[in-house]
């Protein structure tokens, strides 16, 4: 097997547990009688408090971040982002302090959950109401910046998600460990996926995804369903995260000969909110598998899956591989998460 891609991967921390399992869900797929096998890949075990797909993407961040010599990483997200979670959990690891920008109401600061655990490691936390957050942004971040930098303090700002230029390098390197649990893997000898599906939140693992099966030949098609926003909205920034990195890294990749794939229609009531069809679906993984999705990412993007492989949209697939994101700190916020009981 050849694995030499001569891919001039920028520097990476090793910060999470790889490889991440990938095995298939045959207990699940009798229970839903669907005709493709499904595969997940566990990327909610990229670590314990540090769990889930931000993980991968803040490999290449922090790295960057490191090396620009960041005392102070200020990075931003909703209340019970995981993004957030993540990298308030690594920045202390790593000896840097943190401070977080987040949108909520303060009726949703109530430190469960990721938040938390935000707060649990001591990060700076600053809330505010989404109007304000989206309206104000710009201007609440420069004087976050101010107040470290006059003390003598370098910050490094990651945008939300950690989707940008750098964040689409960490599915393109799980893209790399795919190909190799391909190769070496028994039970995935001579199996090729014919799609990979992942939640779309703020595009960067769909983004990294795209490239990363098309530098590493997995020909698959790749898949987001969107947990927010519209298709127009991830189609346009998954092409803006790759012009990004293919400006920063001066990498071959024909971006153009890029597919990207929205499925949308999963949102439901809105970001964070979720329909009893989810939990229903989240309850029959979690009770055939023994495997938990959230509601806001993953239990969402899974049902969406399901449900299109029942309208047949993936009638013409063998194999179909769904990357669990993480989410768990989510769904134990979660005030609805009893309905899982019944
Ligand atoms: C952030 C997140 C996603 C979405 O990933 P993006 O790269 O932001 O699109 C999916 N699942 C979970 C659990 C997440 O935290």
């Amino acid at each position: 097997m050849d694995f030499s891609h001569n891919l001039n991967y920028p520097p990476r921390l090793a910060l999470a547990q790889l490889p991440t399992p990938l095995h298939p869900l045959d207990r699940f797929r009798d229970a839903i009688g669907c005709k493709p096998r499904l595969w997940v890949k566990r990327d909610d075990m990229t670590g314990c408090t540090i769990s889930g797909n931000k993980v991968r993407k803040l490999e290449f961040t922090l790295a960057k971040a490191q090396q620009a010599g960041a005392d102070v990483i200020i990075t931003c997200g909703g209340v019970q982002s995981n993004h957030c979670r993540a990298t308030v959990m690594l920045a202390t690891q790593l000896g840097m302090k943190s401070h977080l920008l987040l949108r909520g109401e303060p009726e949703e600061l109530t430190y469960r959950g990721n938040h938390f655990l935000d707060a649990v490691v001591g990060a700076q936390m600053d809330c505010y109401p989404s109007r304000e957050f989206i309206s104000r942004f710009d201007e609440i971040l420069a004087q976050t910046q101010r107040h470290y930098e006059q003390q003598g303090l370098k910050t490094f700002f990651i945008p939300i998600g950690a989707s940008d230029g750098t964040g689409v390098w960490g599915y393109i390197h799980a893209c790399e460990e795919i190909q190799q649990q391909l190769a070496t893997l028994d039970e995935l000898k001579g199996i090729q996926f014919d799609d990979i599906v992942c939640a779309a939140g703020s595009g960067g693992t769909l983004a990294g995804l795209n490239a990363g099966v098309a530098l590493y030949k997995l020909g698959a098609r790749v898949w987001g369903i969107n947990v927010c926003d519209d298709e127009a909205y991830f189609l346009r920034k998954t092409r803006e995260d790759l012009d990004l990195w293919q400006q920063e890294y001066h990498t071959q990749l024909d971006l153009d000969s890029l597919q990207i794939r929205v499925i949308d229609g999963y949102v439901g009531p809105g970001y964070a909110k979720a329909e009893p069809p989810v939990y229903q679906t989240i309850k029959q993984l979690a009770t055939s598998e023994g495997i938990v999705l959230d509601q806001i990412y993953t239990g969402k993007a899974f049902h969406g899956l399901v449900s299109e492989i029942q309208k047949g949209r993936f009638d013409d697939a063998d194999h179909i591989l769904f990357i669990h994101t993480g989410g768990l700190f989510g769904l134990m916020a979660d005030d609805a998460n009893k309905k899982l009981l019944c």
